[in-house]
């Protein structure tokens, strides 16, 4: 990560690329004092199970994240306005999102019983577009778009444009699907790293789609073509990273995309890192 930061240090311009701005909200479940603050992430550390549950989609997972959660027990916090610890509740939500989303799926946990880190090695479906729109309870947050429509169903895109029934009626509709247009933000999945083994040994290879939109597998000294990707591919990743969908490809774009690409990747292999440089060069 130090590479990262050197990065960073030379230009700042990388963080409006990956930076995704997150907003935490608590409140004292006594006196209802309200807290926020916003924090600037590159990464989200997504949990993929809870205490009862193991996630089996990356969208459950993002919504469990996003959901509000109880803080009590052991994990009360001090309440400027009591003076005291009180029962919290506590949620976190998306602000800004970024041309290039990096979550990082946290496969690896303390076992309090064993008292050692473990490995969730389960599979979780990875979707290979998310869509995001801005919440219609809190205008300036996003959330997942499949999440909106399951909520209000009646109210989907394609809903929108199958109750056109009179002339007069059209531009209203276009112009509320023109709206949901506007206020939506998709995105492809385009590189995955994986970690075979256990913790703190261990393997990682990665898979990555080149702006021409062809997959390569990384793997040591080994660079692969792939043909056919099915999603169930990525299920066991540990890593993955999605690129924003019409966004503008031209130029840094694409010289910042591959430029923390190498950094990311230089953690998988180097030799992958002097291919990716040259696979881009001839694009
Ligand atoms: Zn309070």
């Amino acid at each position: 990560m130090h590479e990262v930061n050197t990065y960073m240090d030379q230009d700042q311009t990388i963080l409006k690329f990956y930076q995704i701005t997150i907003g935490h909200e608590m409140k004292c479940q006594e006196c209802n004092a309200n807290y926020k603050k916003e924090y600037p992430w590159l990464t989200i550390p997504l949990p993929i199970c809870s205490s009862s549950n193991k996630f089996k989609h990356l969208e459950i997972a993002l919504d469990e994240f996003l959901k509000w959660d109880i803080l009590n027990g052991d994990n009360q916090c001090y309440c400027d306005i009591c003076k005291e610890v009180t029962d919290t509740s506590s949620r976190y939500h998306i602000k800004e999102l970024p041309q290039i989303l990096t979550v990082q799926l946290l496969r690896f946990h303390f076992d309090t019983t064993n008292r050692c880190y473990q490995k969730f090695d389960d599979c979780i479906e990875i979707p290979l577009t998310l869509m995001f729109e801005e919440s219609r309870d809190n205008p300036n947050e996003w959330c997942l778009s499949s999440r909106i429509n399951k909520e209000s169903p009646d109210e989907s895109f394609s809903t929108l444009l199958g109750t056109v029934q009179h002339p007069h009626q059209e531009s209203k509709v276009e112009a509320a699907a023109k709206e949901k247009l506007k206020s939506t933000k998709e995105f492809e999945l385009f590189a995955a790293c994986y970690h075979e083994g256990v913790y703190g040994y261990g393997h990682y290879h990665a898979d990555i789609k080149s702006t021409a939109d062809v997959w390569y597998s990384f793997n040591d000294q080994t660079v692969a073509k792939l043909s056919n990707v099915h999603p169930n591919r990525f299920n066991k990743s540990y890593l993955i990273m999605y690129r924003r969908k019409n966004a503008n490809k031209s130029g840094n774009y694409n010289v910042i995309t591959v430029q923390f690409q190498c950094v990311l990747f230089t953690l998988v292999n180097d030799e992958c890192i002097k291919y990716l440089h040259t696979l881009w060069a001839k694009s």
